[in-house]
């Protein structure tokens, strides 16, 4: 059987104190996609759209990653002082990603700042800093150094595609997040929330297989059954 190729945005910055632009990513999405036999190959975010055009021909499957935030202006707001906007080149890059993905039906998994990407690429909004706009909100960034460790519950709908892929519908996530969704974009469905209200995943149903989630799969592999989400998107892709 041939392992399918899967597609892993990556980020771009410069490392704190200097101003060359890194590639990077944890090293946790990649060996995510290899547990569950996938072959991870690494896109970068800062090509014209035409050669990422030509890696996205080659891939199989999607998966969009955490990240900075996405600016305000892709979803036609003024920003919040607390937003830490990614580089134009990045919301461009993985907007352009989501949209082929969905329109071409391509599988995908979308997490933290990727879920965020797909409801942006698909019309919504984002709420754009959760302590000031969410009455009585729950933690959702721990603190620097405990990022593995889960500490919100979810409720995920009974009847979405999220729930059969994960086979329990409350657990406890990790959370390193300051935004969430708002208004789901065009056709999307709300798969999860805390108790607080937020979103903590979407997907698309008219779509083989387009699932977002807001908190870290990738870093809770030890802890429970998210490998399946993983293998949920290898396996969307054979
Ligand atoms: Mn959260």
């Amino acid at each position: 059987m041939k392992h399918p190729l899967i597609g892993i945005s990556t980020n771009l910055r410069p490392p704190e104190g200097t101003e060359k632009l890194q590639h990077s990513l944890p090293a946790a999405y990649v060996h995510s996609i290899q547990a569950a036999h996938g072959l991870p190959l690494l896109l970068p975010v800062d090509i014209d759209l035409i050669t990422l055009r030509g890696l996205f021909d080659h891939i199989d499957g999607l998966l969009l990653t955490g990240g900075a935030d996405l600016n305000p202006q892709t979803y036609q707001q003024d920003s919040h002082p607390a937003v830490m906007a990614a580089l134009h080149a990045q919301d461009r890059s993985e907007l352009a990603l989501a949209r082929w993905a969905l329109d071409e039906h391509k599988p995908l998994l979308c997490i933290c700042r990727g879920q965020q990407v797909l409801n942006v690429a698909l019309g919504g909004n984002l709420i754009q800093h959760i302590p000031e706009m969410i009455e009585n909100a729950l933690k959702h960034t721990g603190a620097p150094g405990t990022y593995d460790e889960s500490f919100h519950d979810v409720q995920i709908d009974p009847e979405s595609q999220l729930a059969r892929i994960l086979k329990q519908t409350q657990f406890q996530v990790n959370s390193t997040h300051h935004q969430s969704v708002d208004t789901p974009g065009a056709g999307l469905r709300i798969s999860a929330r805390s108790a607080d209200g937020v979103v903590e995943g979407i997907e698309y149903p008219d779509h083989p297989h387009a699932i977002a989630v807001q908190w870290h799969p990738e870093r809770m592999l030890q802890q429970s059954n998210m490998l399946a989400l993983f293998e949920g998107l290898v396996n969307a892709c054979q």
